[in-house]
């Protein structure tokens, strides 16, 4: 329906519609029509005089100012390219999801990596990351032979031993990033609080009952439950409570002190790699069979799989409920994951559809962590909801920015206020550090963006004045409005 007013008020090209208003949404951006093309619309109007030339004119002029958009590219791809990198490459980039920190770090992630077989980009082999251990560290030599591995492994000891903030303040200098996500189990006093802002994890909530056949499912499962038992431990250790609490209130009281805590800690929002343990289907179960669920097994024995997926399903909707309350956004996994077992069906970004569209969540900011990959075409759909935006990161990384500016062009040419940069920066290995993941992340999103737009530009869909918007959008503002501005 929106649609169609859209066609009525605007008859002229996708620009049109991309720079009509908006609602507001979260981040308050909004496009209003550009001064140049009001201005030659009251001209004409004074021109013209007779009401029915005016009238005639107001609908020819701007098609007349924007020509009609094309499917092959209309000018030089490559000049227009060109053009924009050169104003691309010194926007400071706000890096949406990342977990920043040294290899041996434990509070980096709440779960390990299983072994897996990882796709082509990811592997050791890349000359890329030769190139990006060159940029950011001066490694003098042109492999990863074991040998030569090990300078890198020095070097990073070196700067884990030396301690303070310096460290991963430069290499946010080296790339061009402003402020970055730190989504980790805490945060570190190596990391500038004003630069890395804090996004804990909260789904070991989900899981507080005896784990045994979730952990056997298979082995991927093996690592990571005890990883998030280990995690609500702490979380119970923080609240000074050594059993779970005797009702179902006191712990739905548990979560809401835990969540307000580490906001008040400089938490930002909270994040669910949820996608890993289970189906992002949550259904609405009464809050009833959930205490009913609870009472059963508090304190011992094993759930059935019906039961802890019903007492979930209920966890997580108050977890999203809470996020609207403390201004909490939520950040979901929401690509393919790591390890061999992960569940591309289970972890479907669309099985969140009934959640991001239920009106009770309105008040509730989503971010669809890795833009739903490899279903990025459905995703961005999502993002017609005022409150659901969507996440760039890992793509980067799987992709090379020949695909990657596919993936970009969809999303720019659809919902371009909703889409965010992120790199997942993480410490895979000593190969790819974190200090790795944000350079090759932001250098692929920025070469896969300048293209992206400039295609769209040659197209006759946008103008370079629009493209720069847009940039600047993705690359730092459309992310940077959805939280409060690191001064605590
Ligand atoms: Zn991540």
């Amino acid at each position: 329906m929106r649609r169609e007013a859209h066609l009525t008020l605007y008859s002229g090209s996708r620009e049109h519609y991309a720079e009509m208003p908006r609602l507001p949404v979260g981040s308050g951006t909004t496009h209003s029509t550009p001064r140049s093309q009001e201005d030659s619309v009251i001209a004409a109007r004074k021109i013209a005089g007779s009401g029915l030339v005016s009238a005639f004119l107001c609908i020819l002029l701007p098609l007349a100012a924007h020509p009609e958009s094309h499917a092959l590219p209309q000018g030089d791809v490559q000049a227009i390219y060109r053009r924009l990198m050169q104003k691309i490459e010194p926007i400071k980039i706000f890096d949406h999801h990342a977990h920043p920190g040294f290899g041996d770090d434990a509070d980096v992630d709440a779960q390990s990596a299983p072994p897996q077989h990882l796709p082509l980009r990811a592997r050791e082999t890349n000359p890329e990351l030769v190139v990006a251990v060159k940029a950011l560290f001066g490694y003098p030599y042109s492999d990863f032979s074991e040998e030569h591995m090990r300078w890198l492994g020095e070097t990073s000891t070196a700067a884990e031993k030396a301690g303070g903030i310096g460290y991963w303040d430069s290499i946010l200098d080296k790339c061009g990033i402003e402020t970055s996500v730190a989504n980790r189990v805490a945060m570190s006093n190596y990391l500038d609080p004003k630069r890395f802002r804090w996004v804990f994890f909260v789904d070991s909530f989900l899981f507080p009952f005896d784990n045994k056949l979730v952990t056997g499912e298979n082995p991927d499962e093996g690592v990571y439950i005890p990883l998030q038992e280990k995690v609500l431990h702490r979380y119970m250790q923080q609240a000074g409570i050594a059993h779970l609490p005797d009702t179902f209130e006191g712990y739905l009281a548990f979560i809401s002190r835990i969540l307000e805590e580490n906001q008040k800690k400089g938490g930002i929002a909270q994040k669910f790699e949820v996608a890993y343990f289970r189906s992002l289907h949550f259904a609405d179960p009464p809050r009833e069979v959930a205490a009913d669920i609870y009472r059963k097994y508090r304190s011992g024995g094993v759930p059935t799989p019906q039961e802890y997926t019903a007492f979930q399903d209920y966890i997580f909707r108050y977890l999203v409920t809470e996020g609207g309350r403390l201004h909490l956004p939520v950040h979901l996994h929401t690509a393919v994951g790591e390890g061999d077992y992960f569940s591309l069906q289970k972890g479907n970004v669309l099985n969140l559809e009934n959640v991001v569209k239920d009106p009770r969540y309105l008040e509730t900011t989503f971010v669809l962590i890795h833009g739903g990959y490899p279903y990025f075409r459905q995703v961005i759909w999502l993002a017609a909801m005022k409150n659901v935006y969507i996440d760039s990161s890992e793509i980067e990384v799987l992709l090379y920015p020949s695909e990657l500016k596919n993936v970009l062009k969809l999303w720019l040419e659809t919902y371009p206020e909703k889409i965010t940069f992120g790199t997942d920066a993480y410490p895979y290995s000593a190969a790819l550090g974190s200090e790795v993941g944000y350079w090759l992340g932001v250098r692929s999103a920025r070469d896969a963006l300048a293209a992206a737009l400039a295609e769209m530009v040659a197209a006759g869909e946008i103008t370079e004045a629009t493209a720069l918007k847009f940039a600047h959008g993705y690359l730092h503002d459309n992310a940077v409005g959805l939280y409060p501005p690191a001064s605590r």
